[in-house]
């Protein structure tokens, strides 16, 4: 057996990383700095870094190893794989097996709408393809003006030109001259921080009003399509009020206007159904889709394409511009498959569903008495705790000054403490493997109550 002892110290892969490799989403002085913690293998929910501390993956890495680490499955497919034909494109005609089937499997787990995918390497470039795809149907249908697509403030669809345009992230329009044309943005669902005194089912209604008044203020003659994350996750995990999604579907549906779901964090089980749009009760157009789709083993992404989009598409538009070198890359399409059919083998979604969702729900309904969190909010296996100041045990909240800095001092106890959990803001955020079982939410919990104890106790 070959040893799976690292190579070097951890000292010595700290140099070799600051000293060469520019991380994404870093201030890179900093992390030069501090140095990167060094994550070697994992099992399970677990990983191990190059000091061999144990530490629990209450993100399931980043929103996408909904299988957990080290399924047998996932590595003998790619190994299969890479034996019989590592690499063919898509392009000129050809195809290749896993790629097709991948497409097959694809159409019968997502809603009825869907027999057709688009594939890429990426969320991101998904979210690309979404962007030429949507234009390119109203295009061919003689509406070339429909070209604005709507998105939300505070949501995040990747981090190319058009996945970070559409994105609301305001640090991110700050560099490189975002949002690119035709990009509109509205105030996201987020009832804690923008519902004032509205009960939460108005607020939702009220907040999807909002798209109604940019589509008027636009011009429903130049509207293309809608994005939104059913939960928006990387924007701290809301999840918006019951009444929100069925009225967008009804503003897009009165408006003509396409709706896309961004399923890249809420696909493949994390709500408790295979596509968040089946919790929220929406029929979207279009759905991007990647992480959950091959838990993260290899890179693959893509966009589902509703059958009106794809009649269009297929029949009066001629050749579509635009691909890439990994569309349907037969590796990760191999793992993608053998990734789907284990959670059905393990009934991932219906276990999230009926039995580690409403657990995990519970145990956050405890946590939200701790007197460091003014909010604590669940869906399927997302969860988020919003950390302030309690006066007292049921007291008024009140937000932490910024530069406390209170997310990133929970995270280092996190971090201390062998528990990944994200810092959002003041949103605590997680978002485990689906295999997490009953007993490690309970470790889960424990372990969170502690670092919350610790930053309360830092905060005095
Ligand atoms: N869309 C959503 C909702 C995401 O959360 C992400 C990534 O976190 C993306 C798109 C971009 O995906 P990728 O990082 O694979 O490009």
């Amino acid at each position: 057996m070959t040893s799976t002892v690292p190579p070097r110290t951890t000292r010595e892969w700290q140099a070799a990383d600051a000293a060469h490799f520019l991380h994404p989403f870093t201030d890179f002085q900093s992390l030069a700095k501090k140095g990167s913690r060094i994550i070697t293998k994992a099992d399970n929910i677990y990983l191990t870094d190059s000091d061999g501390h144990r530490i629990l993956d209450a993100m399931s890495g980043l929103w996408c190893v909904n299988v957990g680490y080290g399924q047998q499955a996932l590595i003998d497919a790619a190994t299969r794989q890479l034996k019989e034909l590592p690499f063919y494109n898509a392009f000129f005609q050809t195809a290749t097996p896993p790629a097709i089937e991948l497409a097959e499997l694809l159409s019968e787990v997502t809603p009825p709408q869907f027999s057709r995918v688009f594939f890429s390497g990426s969320g991101s470039e998904g979210n690309d393809t979404v962007v030429r795809m949507v234009r390119r149907y109203w295009d061919i249908l003689g509406h070339p003006q429909r070209s604005v697509i709507i998105s939300r403030n505070n949501a995040y669809h990747g981090s190319t030109m058009a996945g970070a345009s559409l994105g609301g992230m305001s640090g991110m329009h700050a560099q490189g001259g975002l949002p690119i044309p035709g990009i509109e943005h509205i105030e996201q669902p987020y009832w804690f921080a923008n519902g004032g005194d509205l009960g939460r089912d108005e607020f939702g209604r009220v907040a999807a009003g909002w798209l109604e008044q940019k589509i008027l203020a636009v011009g429903p003659d130049k509207v293309a399509a809608f994005i939104g994350e059913p939960v928006q996750g990387a924007g701290g995990v809301i999840v918006p009020p019951d009444t929100y999604w069925p009225e967008i579907q009804r503003i897009c549906d009165k408006y003509g206007v396409l709706l896309v779901s961004d399923e890249v964090i809420c696909g493949f089980g994390r709500t408790g159904h295979w596509f968040g749009c089946e919790r929220f009760g929406t029929r979207p157009d279009l759905m991007t889709f990647a992480k959950g789709v091959t838990s993260g083993y290899v890179p693959l992404g893509g966009v589902m394409v509703g059958d009106r989009i794809a009649k269009v598409l297929i029949e009066q538009g001629g050749e579509f511009e635009h691909g890439y070198t990994y569309s349907g890359h037969p590796v990760s399409c191999a793992v993608a498959l053998a990734n789907i059919r284990l959670i059905q083998e393990l009934k991932l979604v219906e276990r999230v569903r009926d039995d580690t969702g409403p657990y995990l729900a519970q145990v956050y309904t405890q946590l939200a008495d701790h007197p460091l969190v003014a909010e604590a909010q669940t869906c399927g296996l997302m969860g988020a705790l919003l950390l302030a100041r309690r006066d007292a045990k049921g007291g008024r909240a009140r937000p932490f000054a910024p530069e406390v800095g209170i997310g990133m001092v929970c995270r280092g106890h996190c971090f201390a403490n062998g528990l990944i959990m994200r810092a959002v803001g003041d949103r605590m955020i997680i978002a485990p493997p689906l295999v997490m079982t009953r007993a490690q939410i309970d470790e889960m919990a424990a372990l969170i109550r502690r670092c919350l104890d610790l930053t309360l106790a830092d905060c005095h």
